[in-house]
């Protein structure tokens, strides 16, 4: 398992009812890797997030971590192996502290001395939340949250991070706040899936980006290349 693939998904596919929303998705991420996946509303990115962590049932292909495959293995398992999501609604527990919002984070770890020293550090990644630590989660702003639900998520010591439009509902100036955050994290070593509607900045902050339209992938490669690429630019990039 020290291939350098973390994550390999074969020709995938999700339904709901009669409705295709993944259909033989190919998919790959490399270890050290920040790779996006982008696409319109409805496109079937969150189906494929959802998929990776047994969230929903994949009715054919194949979807392997760390060599092995996962398909039907239930969430906490995956976090346990260090795979990690953060959902769009992002799942904060608003009367709980900024504090213990990050102690769920490692509620699954046996060795509570480094969860507390994990989460100064997270602390020294994001000083706003260090600001409010004892404050409810629920006070904080959306921003705010989004960069509390990536702290938690560090917490687990993720190897392979999804995050689920991240940018969802924020203001610009925010917009930026978190993708540096994401640079961050992804600078501290972990691999990162990143799924987003915003496919300038995903493609500016990415390697490799994998475009979906209509539950299949429609075009993939350097992150740079697609910014470039005319197609991409008249339909997701708001230009000519
Ligand atoms: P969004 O940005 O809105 O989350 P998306 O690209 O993530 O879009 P999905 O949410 O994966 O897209 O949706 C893909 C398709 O599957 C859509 O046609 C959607 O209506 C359908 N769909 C999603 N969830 C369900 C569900 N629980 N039951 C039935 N259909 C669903």
């Amino acid at each position: 398992s020290e291939s350098e693939t973390l994550l390999d998904i074969s020709q995938l596919e999700v339904a709901y009812g009669g409705i295709r929303a993944v259909r033989g998705m190919d998919l790959t991420v490399q270890r050290g890797e920040l790779v996006c996946l982008i696409g319109a509303n409805g496109a079937g990115k969150s189906t494929t997030l959802r998929a990776i962590c047994g969230l929903v049932p994949v009715s054919a292909g194949s979807i392997t971590y760390d060599g092995k495959s996962i398909a039907g293995t239930p969430s906490y398992t995956l976090v346990r192996q260090g795979l990690v999501m953060v959902p769009e609604g992002r799942g904060i527990f608003g009367q709980l502290t900024i504090e213990e919002n990050l102690a769920m984070g490692g509620y699954s770890r046996k060795d509570q001395n480094q969860v507390r020293s994990d989460i100064e550090h997270v602390f020294e990644l994001f000083p706003r939340l260090q600001e409010r630590r004892s404050q409810s989660a629920g006070t904080l702003s959306g921003g705010e949250q989004q960069m509390l639900a990536m702290g938690r998520a560090m917490i687990s010591r993720p190897r392979l991070l999804l995050l689920d439009e991240p940018s969802m509902g924020l203001a610009p100036l925010m917009v930026e706040k978190i993708f540096e955050v994401v640079r961050t994290i992804a600078a501290e070593g972990v691999t990162i899936l990143l799924i987003e509607q915003n496919a300038r900045l995903a493609l500016e902050i990415s390697q490799r980006a994998y475009v979906m339209e209509s539950g299949q992938i429609i075009l993939q490669g350097p992150s740079n290349q697609l910014l470039d690429n005319p197609r991409i630019r008249a339909a997701y990039l708001g230009e000519e």
